[in-house]
């Protein structure tokens, strides 16, 4: 079986926005404001060097919520994917929980097995792709991330700052990560150095 690393993708692969127009903090709505954070592509080359696959499993309503449509949706995805690639790597595969409880569109709103907190994208990917749960991580910068990933039985990290916004919140709802990494790059360096060869 393989082993895999799941990835969350706003605030782990790219930058989160702020939209000053609605007043909230998301993800890119346009291709434009798609930004690749630094050291991603070197993280991602060192998890694939360890072993690991690169999945990833990633909430995205904003279609539903209709700040994009399916079609900007479908671009940010591919400019994603072309910009890892010229930095010379990729992701094995990508999948997406497009729902939302409270959509606007409603084709969309669905209570569904997908949406992390729930770990439906992490088991689909793995039945999908053959992989060993319990030899895999994932990694994400919200509480969700780390309850998907703990129900589904992967080791997890939460990519924090060092006064770390979540951990009260992981405490109070008894789903503490494993490790806590700054960045993408730091957690990919730790999950190499947990990795028996
Ligand atoms: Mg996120
Ligand atoms: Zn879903």
């Amino acid at each position: 079986m393989e082993k895999a690393v799941f990835l969350d993708r706003d605030g782990v692969i790219n930058e989160l926005i702020y939209h000053r127009e609605q007043g909230i903090i998301d993800s890119p709505f346009t291709v434009s404001q798609l930004r690749i954070i630094d050291g991603v592509p070197e993280a991602i080359r060192i998890l694939r060097v360890a072993g690991y696959k690169v999945i990833i499993v990633s909430n995205q309503p904003g279609v539903a919520k209709k700040h994009m449509s399916q079609q900007i949706f479908e671009a940010i995805r591919r400019q994603l994917i072309d910009e890892l690639g010229r930095a010379n790597t990729f992701v094995d595969d990508e999948f997406y929980c497009l729902h939302h409880p409270q959509a606007v569109v409603p084709d969309l709103k669905v209570v569904c097995d997908c949406r992390k907190p729930k770990p439906g994208l992490i088991k689909e990917a793995a039945s999908e792709l053959g992989i060993d749960l319990e030899a895999s991580w994932m990694v994400g910068d919200g509480l969700t991330d780390i309850q998907a990933g703990k129900s589904a039985g992967c080791r997890t990290i939460l990519i924090g700052k060092e006064k770390c916004e979540q951990c009260h919140r992981m405490e109070q709802e008894n789903a503490k990560s494993d490790f806590i990494c700054e960045n993408l790059l730091q957690a990919a360096f730790l999950i190499k150095d947990n990795t028996a060869l």
